[in-house]
This record gives structure tokens, sequence and C-alpha cells, in this order.
């Protein structure tokens, strides 16, 4: 007699290796199907080879989604701390890095190896490469068509994941089958991804490739899909334009042809807060150079590129009128920069949009028109922001799917 499983889960990578340990833990059978010869390759290769395997801050506000609370149950049921203390049960050194996010100390291949290591706890069956051919349902359940065969399930899981880096097997599988099943798909775009711009954009901000600013970055707009946001963040100047965290934190909510805005002042901390006006206005100021001022705020080399850029260079605080004092603030406040487009999915980190939310139930993540199919993971449209975000994701979504087979 063909054995059924409870479920077939399609896609080993972070979503479908943590659902599959849950579930066969439940003591459901499992079996995971992948096409790659080697399974979560996306894993080994995230946080620099060190995985930023959650945020401890990780709440609905950090995930973009045409319904922004669809996350919120999976969220609240398994949080940062829980997968911390799977983490730590397993003895893997992490660290914080920045705003909550933390990284193993040694190797993203640990969180590899602690996932296989709940699957095997579980009895799940485990079966790459091998190539997903159709998924059909009949009256006796679910069929998934393989190249070694046909696999009767009781439930199908789709946790292929997103577009980005097709080189190592990125497909859009799980969209196919959410369109075949009729559920509608919100159209993929790649995101945390660095942005291009046109070489005559930055005029002698070029010579400074290699700085690294904290500042506070702005993109998108209210009646935007996703909407507006505002970051602080580094942002790194390049010889082909801006990147870093700043640049790909709103790279997710950048409207083709809108430029992004950039305060060079806004993420400077100081105590009692900084008065950027107080700076411009200073009369205290008045016999020293206009570079000099902005350098206390900025590092020097900018700090002397924007001066020059409003032909301040080598001027004294006093010799530089009320209206050069008010166009250099808001250079430095307000700078607008159009990009050209996107880097594209070769080095997009996550995928924007995909299986629309209204037709999946956030508590299970099962479709509502066809029990028994379930997407979990970055083929849903929910896309964290940068820093161990969509790991969560990944991990709160395969868990209330696996309590729900
Ligand atoms: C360079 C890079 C760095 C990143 N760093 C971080 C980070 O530090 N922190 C963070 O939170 N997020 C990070 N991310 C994002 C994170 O990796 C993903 O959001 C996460 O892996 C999504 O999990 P998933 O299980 O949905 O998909 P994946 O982990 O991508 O797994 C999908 C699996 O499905 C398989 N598959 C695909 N198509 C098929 C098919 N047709 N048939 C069978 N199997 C298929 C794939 O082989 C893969 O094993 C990074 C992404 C990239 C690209």
């Amino acid at each position: 007699m063909t054995k059924t499983w409870d479920a077939v889960i399609i896609g080993g990578g972070a979503a479908g290796l943590f659902c599959a340990g849950v579930a066969g833990q439940l003591g459901k059978k499992v079996l995971v199907l992948d096409h790659a010869p080697v399974l979560g390759e996306k894993i080994r290769i995230s946080g620099g080879g060190r995985c930023n395997f959650t945020n401890v801050h990780s709440s609905p506000a950090n995930f973009l989604s045409l319904n922004p609370h669809f996350v919120k149950s999976a969220l609240a049921k398994y949080s940062s701390t829980e997968f911390i203390k799977l983490v730590s049960t397993y003895g893997i050194a992490y660290h914080e890095k920045h705003q909550g996010q933390l990284f193993c100390d040694d190797s993203a291949k640990q969180i590899i190896e602690m996932l296989m290591s709940e699957c095997a706890k579980g009895k799940v069956s485990i079966r790459n490469p091998v190539s997903v051919e159709s998924i059909a349902q009949d009256a006796t359940g679910w069929n998934v068509h393989t190249n070694a065969g046909i696999e009767k399930t009781k439930a199908v899981v789709m946790a292929t994941g997103g577009l980005p880096v097709p080189a190592i097997g990125a497909t859009a599988y799980s969209l196919d089958i959410a369109k075949q099943f009729g559920l509608e798909v919100v159209d993929p775009r790649p995101a945390l991804v660095p942005l291009s711009f046109t070489a005559d954009t930055f005029g002698n901000l070029n010579d400074l490739a290699g700085l690294s600013v904290p500042v506070r970055i702005a993109s998108g707009s209210k009646g935007h899909r996703y909407g507006a946001c505002r970051f602080n963040e580094d942002l790194l100047l390049t010889h082909k334009g801006l990147s870093g965290p700043a640049v790909l934190q709103a790279s997710s909510y950048w409207v083709e042809g809108e430029p992004i805005h950039i305060d060079w002042l806004g993420a400077i901390e100081v105590e009692g807060g900084f008065n950027c006006d107080a700076l411009f206005n200073d009369d205290d100021n008045r016999l020293k150079l206009a570079e000099t001022i902005l350098s206390s705020v900025l590092p020097q080399r900018l700090a002397k590129a924007f001066a020059e850029q409003r032909n301040l260079g080598g001027r004294k605080w006093a010799e530089v009128s009320k209206k050069d004092r008010q166009a250099l603030k808001e250079l430095l406040t307000n700078w607008s920069v159009k990009p050209a487009g996107t880097l594209g999915w070769k080095k997009a980190e996550v995928m924007l949009g995909g299986v629309d939310t209204k037709d999946l139930d956030g508590q299970t993540m099962m479709s509502r028109a066809h029990p028994g199919l379930f997407f979990i993971g970055e083929c849903v449209d929910v896309t964290g922001h940068l820093g161990g975000h969509n790991f969560q994701w990944a991990w709160a979504s395969g868990f209330v799917c696996a309590q729900a087979l």
C-alpha cells in the first residue's frame, strides 16, 4: 500500500526545515522535497556567513505587506525569544550587533545543522535533489508528482522562498502553485537591494568612496503600496553612488522614478538632542571656516565636499549670507537623489510581494479556499526589514503551519 504523508513540504530552506522539525516532533509523518543538491543555501550565505537569525525587537512594525496586520498572529505565537531559546539549547554562541540583530559568533552553518537535528528528532524524511513536476488534489487528498514518483499526502506546504539569487536555485514555484489554485499573487519585486545611480548625480562625493556615515533616510510615499519609511542607518559612499544598510532599507519602499531623501544630520546622537538650527545660526562660529563647522558633525572629508559644493570652501561663517546658510542646511538635511533602478534579483536579499495574504489564514498559513494547502516563509506577501526579521518570519510562519498540520 502506498504511504500517505501527513505533510509534504516543498522547499527545504529556513521556513520548510523549521516547519518540518516542529511538525515531525508533534508526531506528524513529514517529507521535505527540495530541488537543490544542498539544503539551506540561503541560510549559509546570510549575514555575511554568520546568519542574522533573528532580531530581539522583531514586531509587526518591521514587516511590509498589503495587510500589515497579517503577521501579528504568527509573530505572537512564535516570537524571537522562542527562537533564541532554541539556539541556546544547541549551545550556539551568538552576539547582538546593531539595533537588536543577533548573529552567530561562528558560522551560519550552525543554524542549518540545528534545523537538520530538529528534523532528525522529528523523524522527518528529506529527499533532494528532487524535481517536483506537479501538484494535484483528488478525493483522497493531495498528490505530489516528482521525477522519482508520486507522493500522497494530507497536506502540501509550499516553502520555496523568493526570487533573489537565482544562481542558488531560487524559483517562483510557490507563486505558480498559488496561481494554479486561484490564489492572488502580489507582483514580486526585489527588495533589500542595492540601488543604482547615474554617474553624474554625486559630483565631488564620488571621491569619498568607502566613507560610512549614519544618516536618516526616507523613501516611498503614503499612497504607495507599502507606504513610506524613515530609518536611521549607516550610508556607504561608493564609486558608483550610495550603498550600505540605509539604502537597502530604503529600497524596499522605493517607488520607481521617485527620489529618496537623506538627512545627513538626522542620525546624530548627542545628549539633550542635536540642535540643527543652532549649528547654522550660532554667532560663536563667526570666525570659523564653513567646513570646520560642518566637520563638528560630519566626517571631515564629507564636510569639505559639501562646503565646496556650495562654493563655501575656505570661507568664514561670518562671510556666508543667511540665504547661503539656509541653502546649505537644506542640502544637508533634505538631500534628494533619484535612483536609476535596482541591481535586481541577483543582488536582492529578499522578495517584496508574493502570495496575497487575503487568501491565507494568518493563524495557520493555510489557503482559505483549499484546505490542506499551506504557504510559508518568503513566498508570502510579507517582507521584513533588514536585521533578522526575514528569518523571524520564516520561523514564525513555519511554526504556526506545523501546529495546524
Ligand atoms: C545574501 C542574502 C543574505 C541574507 N541575510 C539574511 C539575514 O542575515 N537575516 C535574515 O533575516 N534574512 C536574510 N536573508 C533573507 C533570508 O535568507 C530569506 O528571507 C529566508 O531564507 C527565506 O526562507 P524560506 O524558507 O522562505 O526560503 P529559502 O530559505 O530561500 O528556502 C527555499 C528552498 O526552496 C527550494 N526550492 C526553490 N524552488 C524549488 C522548487 N521549484 N522545487 C523544490 N525546491 C525548491 C530552494 O532550493 C530552497 O532550499 C538573506 C538573503 C540573501 C539572499
